[in-house]
């Protein structure tokens, strides 16, 4: 909760006219965008950066004896249990290198556990200092050749849907069963009309990958030309 007190001296700290709660001093910050890299302290005021690209006081002053600082990265599209550890062992090796927040699709946990493999997943995002955040597992299993024994209809993942953590539906990799209209695909997209879909969608081109887009997928990492 930001209250009107709160607001202006995150505004004047900012503006450089009072201290900063936090300042981090002498640092190189990357610009994303550019590529440039800026020589600069960073002041915060409570969970706010309220000044870069200049010079500030602050009650407390830490050194960056002229460190990088990096915004924290996004890994957009990530199956965590395919590194073949917990989500919380993940948090704990991979937070340290910079990645803060994962986007991840649960279903190789799903495929093998159902909906108690997605509830699990969840819950250890919660706890995570990391932000994981899920898609839900839209093709469990992947194909129909698949023998793991799992299978996830749309009242399975529904339950899930308004989790904190969760996002939307993840990617659709069953593109020939949307495009074939098959109703339990066709459930599933329904429900998330509105919401995020990710997609997965290989090699599909022209008129039928204009069907795929048309049941509301935004996304796909099956990239095939650059
Ligand atoms: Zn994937
Ligand atoms: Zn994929």
């Amino acid at each position: 909760m930001i209250t009107a007190d709160l607001l202006t001296r995150m505004i004047k700290a900012g503006a450089g006219e009072v201290p900063a709660d936090v300042v981090i001093k002498n640092v190189r910050l990357l610009d994303v965008i550019s590529g440039g890299v800026t020589h600069t302290d960073i002041a915060i005021v409570a969970d706010r950066i309220v000044g870069t690209h200049g010079y500030y006081n602050g009650t407390r002053l830490i050194e960056g004896d002229n460190r990088f600082a990096v915004p924290g990265f996004v890994d957009t599209h990530l199956h965590i249990e395919s590194s073949l550890v917990t989500p919380l062992e993940f948090d704990r090796c991979v937070l340290p290198h910079g990645v803060t927040t994962v986007i991840c699709d649960p279903h190789e946990i799903a495929n093998v556990l159902g909906a108690e493999g997605i509830r699990y997943f969840l819950e250890c995002a919660e706890r995570a200092i990391m932000d994981i955040r899920v898609n839900l597992s839209s093709c469990v299993p992947a194909t129909e050749h698949e023998t793991s024994g799992a299978r996830l209809e749309i009242a399975d993942i529904e339950k899930f849907r308004h989790h904190k953590q969760v996002i939307g539906l993840a990617e659709m990799m069953n593109f020939p069963g949307v495009l074939a209209g098959d109703p339990g695909i066709i459930d599933k997209l329904v429900a998330f009309q509105g919401g995020h879909i990710d997609g997965h969608a290989p090699l599909l081109t022209d008129l039928r990958l204009n069907g795929y887009l048309a049941a509301g997928i935004r996304t796909d990492h099956e990239a095939t030309t650059a």
